[in-house]
């Protein structure tokens, strides 16, 4: 018979001893400006990717005010290296504009605001509060967080907006930062979306879909 799902705080407990007690995004970024830009680049593809886009883009563009005065296809082309790139390259230009002409050309630090701006869902606003900010409204919930909740038994959903209504019953708030970077760290490590290796895995004795205990 199928384990139950395990007790919350034992998992996070196991992860922060594995990957470490506050694991951060691995999107490169010197202030909140980069970063904001580089979450909203980062869906669909990997951090990897994103970052070596970012990098040549960060020293072309600096501020808020280049990406909105961009001409689109010329940004189109130094984002050409990422999935998607022409809609990221229009909602970074419309983005860029709204942030300068609503919010002073600061990002805004709430997830009602952040998600007036093209491109930005929850998944984005999630990462730019707790990342940039320190402010845990939400768990972002990305492929690897999606994968480890349903194989923990922490969700039975595929849609990401209902895994973390699930995520957010069942998190305490204070490890609401620290949950979603440490489920990334186990799906990049051994719970992969594609092959799931069990056998090197520290919750391989009390995961429910652990092919090893
Ligand atoms: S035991 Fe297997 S299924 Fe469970 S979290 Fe680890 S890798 Fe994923």
């Amino acid at each position: 018979m199928k384990k139950p799902a395990p007790d919350v705080k034992r998992v996070l407990n196991i992860l922060k001893s594995r990957y470490g007690e506050s694991p951060h995004t691995q999107l490169k970024h010197r202030n909140n400006t980069d970063l904001f830009v580089a979450v909203l680049l980062s869906p669909q593809c990997t951090d990897k990717q994103t970052n070596a886009v970012t990098e040549r883009l960060f020293k072309k563009y600096r501020t808020f005010d280049d990406y909105a005065n961009a001409e689109i296809k010329r940004l189109s082309t130094d984002l050409s290296g990422l999935n998607y790139y022409r809609t990221k390259a229009r909602n970074l230009k419309a983005s860029a504009q709204t942030i300068k002409s609503r919010f002073g050309g600061k990002v805004p630090r709430s997830m009602d605001e952040l998600m007036e701006l093209p491109g930005v869902g929850r998944k984005v606003a999630n990462v730019m509060l707790n990342e940039g900010f320190g402010i845990y409204e939400g768990i972002a919930v990305d492929t690897h967080c999606a994968v480890v909740s349903r194989r923990l038994g922490y969700s039975r959903h595929r849609d990401p907006k209902k895994i973390e209504q699930d995520l957010l019953r069942k998190i305490p708030e204070k490890e609401w930062g620290v949950v979603s970077n440490l489920f990334i760290e186990l799906g990049r490590d051994t719970c992969k979306a594609a092959r799931k290796e069990c056998k090197r895995c520290v919750l391989k004795d009390i995961c429910p879909s652990s092919s090893v205990s």
